[in-house]
């Protein structure tokens, strides 16, 4: 909805407009997978028009396509970002869709997608796909069953997900992930998967689990500064691996739970003082405002933090709000 309302296409009131555009490709039919947490799934009786807790309206794809182009020329967006879902005619729709972005402009394009062959990826790149993502949503082998591998009754594997990142990466210069924190995991299940993949050059996009009404998940059982503690403990163990200030072998946990980052705390404050470690994650230009956010409660600041938001990330990790 966001995007359309950038793109002139709806009137949309903004405070912070996305400077991405979401695209999911709609058919009207349900994902042959069955990934318990999502609207879309085989098995979920949500509406299909959202995504966590961004709306998609089908709308007609040549005037999104024509003012993709506009856009990105004005600089009001800075890409494109096509999410797929499991259908028969997946791979020529979404083929369609990347050709005629192509056709009309430059603007860079993400493509999120379950895992493909060599030979797909080196298709996509070809077409001009420049950053491709393959979602692992869950952080450990066990909860990626539970949410939407075998158990589930769906197609995907933890190890063809992970195989499937490592193949893309041989292709692709820029890989990613996406991983939903809030599924039980502890701190060093996610820490410890964001630092392996880092390893491997794959960055970590964070979302934060948000239950849709007619899904096959339940709402957490956690309570929300529980919730908001441990992302935020995640969201600043991320960028401390990724901006090499600190390893992961570096870090102490006690029965899972994160209580030394390995660095000083004068390190940290910075980090808040700075704010980029809690500003939505993933693909350059992605902000994706109000995904998983409600105005009270934001995991993803889509822009750059205030002097208050910098005082509630402190609150929210358990520091001392005016230090
Ligand atoms: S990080 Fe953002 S732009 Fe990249 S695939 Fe995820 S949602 Fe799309």
């Amino acid at each position: 909805m966001g995007t359309l309302g950038v793109l002139g296409l709806e009137l949309v009131q903004m405070d912070t407009p996305p400077t991405t555009a979401y695209l999911q490709i709609y058919t009207g039919k349900r994902c042959m997978a069955n990934c318990q947490f999502c609207a879309q799934a085989s098995g979920s009786s949500a509406d299909m028009t959202h995504i966590a807790r961004g709306m998609y309206m089908p709308f007609d794809l040549e005037a999104v396509v024509g003012r993709l182009k506009i856009a990105y020329e004005r600089g009001y967006l800075a890409r494109a970002c096509i999410q797929t879902a499991l259908y028969d005619t997946w791979w020529e729709d979404t083929v369609y869709l990347i050709k005629r972005i192509r056709e009309e402009g430059q603007i860079p394009i993400s493509l999120s997608v379950f895992p493909l062959s060599k030979i797909r990826y080196e298709e996509l790149k070809k077409l001009g796909v420049n950053e491709l993502v393959i979602p692992l949503d869950a952080c450990t082998p066990g909860l990626f069953d539970k949410i939407k591998g075998k158990t589930t009754g769906g197609p995907y594997l933890w190890e063809k997900h992970i195989e499937g990142i490592k193949t893309a990466s041989l292709v692709f210069e820029k890989v990613g992930t996406h991983l939903i924190i809030g599924f039980g995991e502890s701190d060093e299940d996610a820490i410890g998967v964001i630092s392996d993949l880092w390893n491997n050059n794959v960055n970590t996009a964070l979302f934060s689990y948000t239950y849709i009404p007619g899904t096959q998940s339940k709402p957490s059982d956690k309570t929300e500064s529980e919730t908001i503690k441990h992302y935020r403990k995640v969201q600043l163990a991320r960028h401390l691996i990724m901006e090499k200030l600190a390893f992961y072998s570096d870090m102490r946990f006690k029965d899972g739970a994160l209580i030394d980052y390995g660095v000083q705390e004068k390190v940290i404050l910075n980090i808040i003082k700075n704010g980029k470690a809690f500003q939505t994650s993933g693909c350059p230009g992605c902000n994706r405002p109000m995904a998983n956010e409600t105005f009270s409660k934001i995991f993803n600041y889509p822009k750059k933090l205030s002097e208050l938001e910098k005082d509630i990330i402190k609150n929210d990790l358990g520091l001392q709000p005016k230090i």
